[in-house]
C-alpha cells in the first residue's frame, strides 16, 4: 500500500512530503493507522547524518501511537480498533543471548524502526513520520491510557522507556538522591519517572527558563548548571545521575557530584565525543560511568502500564508535518517544552 510520509533524501536536504509503500500484513503482522508520532533528538541526529550510516530516503519517527486497522491470520494479541504503540524496535534475531533473556534492545541483529536493513522496499526501515506502519505483533505495545491522552503517550515509546529502563536497572527509589541532566524530551520524562519511583530528584539544566517548570515536573530541586555555586552545593551527594544531554560536555562537572559508589549513566548520544573524564574523579570514590540503550519490549510494556497507573504522560507541543524542520531548530536551542508530537492527520495535506 502507498502512503504519505515525511522524510529526507539526503543529510543536507530538508524533510519533505513523500510517498512510501508498506507491506501487506503477514500472518503475524499488525497494521497500524498512526495517529501521532513524537519527535526525538535521535531523529534529528539520524536524518541529518550526524551519526554514521544514514540510509536515504530517511523517514524518522519511533514514538508511534495509533489504532490497529488490520491483523494477520495468526495474530493473537491484538485486534482491529485496539490502541497501540510502536517504539524503536521492529524486529530482532530471536536466538542470541540478549533475545533469549528478553533484552532484544541489545541484540546485534535488532531491526530499528527506521534506518535498519529489511526485505521491504526500499531495503531499509522507514519510521513513524508516516500514515501507517506494519509490524510483527511481538513488537507492538498495548496502550492503556485513556484515548484523549494518546498524543501525550507517544513520547513514552522512546523518551519514556529510555529513562525508565536505567532508573529501574540501577534500582532508583525512596531514600535516594537522583540527578537528571538536561531537561528535554528524555530529561523531563526522567524527572517524572524518578519522582514516581520515590526518589529525591535534582534536575540539572542549562536553561534558567526551565527552573520553575522543572519543579512542576516533579523535581525536588533544580540546579542551573552554569552556576558553579549551585553545582558545588551538591558535591558528593548523589546516588545516581541520568545524563540525557544531546551534545558533548564536561562529564567531570557531574562525577564530582556523585557519592562514593555512585553511577552516572549516559543516554544522550552526541555526534562527537565528550571530553574524557578525569580518571581520578572515578577512582577516588569508586564511581562508575555507564550507558543504556532504550529498553526491551517487555520493559516498554511495563513502563507504559506503570505510566497509565500513575497518570504519567509527556508534556507535548503538537505540530503539523510541515513544521518538523522548524521543530528541529528549536530542539537544537533547547527550546522544547518538552516534546514535539506530529499530528499524523497533517501528513495528507
Ligand atoms: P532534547 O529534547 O533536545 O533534549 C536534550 C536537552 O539537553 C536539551 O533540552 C537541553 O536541556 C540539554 N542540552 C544542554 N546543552 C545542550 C546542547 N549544547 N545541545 C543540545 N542539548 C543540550 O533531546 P532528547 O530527545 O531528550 O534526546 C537527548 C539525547 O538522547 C539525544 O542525543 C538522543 O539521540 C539521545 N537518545 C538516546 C537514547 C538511548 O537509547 N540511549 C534514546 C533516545 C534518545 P537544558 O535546556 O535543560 O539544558
Ligand atoms: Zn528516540
Amino acid at each position: 500500500m502507498t502512503i504519505k510520509a515525511y522524510g529526507a533524501h539526503a543529510g543536507d536536504r530538508p524533510l519533505e512530503s513523500m510517498d512510501i509503500t508498506r507491506r501487506a500484513p503477514g500472518a503475524h503482522d499488525v497494521q497500524i493507522d498512526i495517529a501521532y508520532c513524537g519527535v526525538c533528538h535521535s531523529d534529528l541526529h539520524q536524518v541529518r547524518s550526524e551519526w554514521a550510516g544514514t540510509l536515504y530516503p530517511c523517514v524518522p519517527g519511533h514514538e508511534i501511537v495509533g489504532r490497529v486497522s488490520a491483523v494477520g491470520a495468526h495474530v493473537s494479541g491484538f485486534q482491529e480498533g485496539d490502541l497501540v504503540g510502536v517504539g524503536c524496535i521492529v524486529d530482532s534475531c530471536q536466538h542470541c543471548e540478549e533475545c533469549e533473556e528478553g533484552l532484544e534492545n541489545y541484540c546485534d541483529g535488532m531491526v530499528a524502526t527506521y534506518n535498519s536493513a529489511t526485505p521491504d522496499a526500499p531495503g531499509h526501515t522507514l519510521g513513524g513520520y508516516s500514515q501507517q506502519i506494519v509490524v510483527h505483533e511481538r513488537y507492538v505495545l498495548r496502550v492503556r491510557h485513556p484515548e484523549e491522552q494518546l498524543a501525550a503517550v507517544a513520547p513514552l515509546l522512546c523518551a519514556g522507556i529510555t529513562t525508565y529502563s536505567p532508573l529501574r536497572h540501577w534500582k532508583v527509589g525512596p531514600g535516594q538522591k537522583v540527578g537528571v541532566v538536561g531537561i528535554g524530551g528524555l530529561g523531563h520524562m526522567g524527572i517524572k519517572l524518578a519522582h514516581a519511583m520515590g526518589a529525591h530528584v535534582v534536575a540539572f539544566t542549562t536553561s534558567e527558563s526551565k527552573r520553575q517548570e522543572a519543579l512542576a515536573l516533579g523535581a525536588d530541586e533544580v540546579v542551573v548548571s552554569r552556576n558553579a555555586d549551585e553545582m558545588n552545593a551538591h558535591r558528593k551527594s548523589l546516588d545516581f545521575i541520568l545524563n540525557t544531554v544531546a551534545a558533548p560536555h564536561e562529564l567531570d562537572d557531574y562525577f564530582v557530584l556523585l557519592k562514593r559508589d555512585g553511577t552516572m549513566t549516559l543516554v544522550g548520544a552526541p555526534a562527537s565525543p565528550h571530553p574524557s573524564p578525569q580518571v581520578f574523579n572515578l577512582i577516588m570514590k569508586r564511581r562508575s560511568l555507564a550507558g543504556s540503550l532504550i529498553g526491551s519490549i517487555p520493559e516498554t510494556q511495563e513502563m507504559l502500564d506503570f505510566c497509565a497507573e500513575h497518570g504519567i504522560v509527556a508534556d507535548i507541543e503538537m505540530i503539523r508535518a510541515d513544521e518538523i524542520e522548524a521543530a528541529y531548530e528549536r530542539m537544537l536551542k533547547g527550546d522544547v517544552k518538552y516534546r514535539f508530537v506530529i499530528d499524523s492527520a497533517t501528513l495528507a495535506s
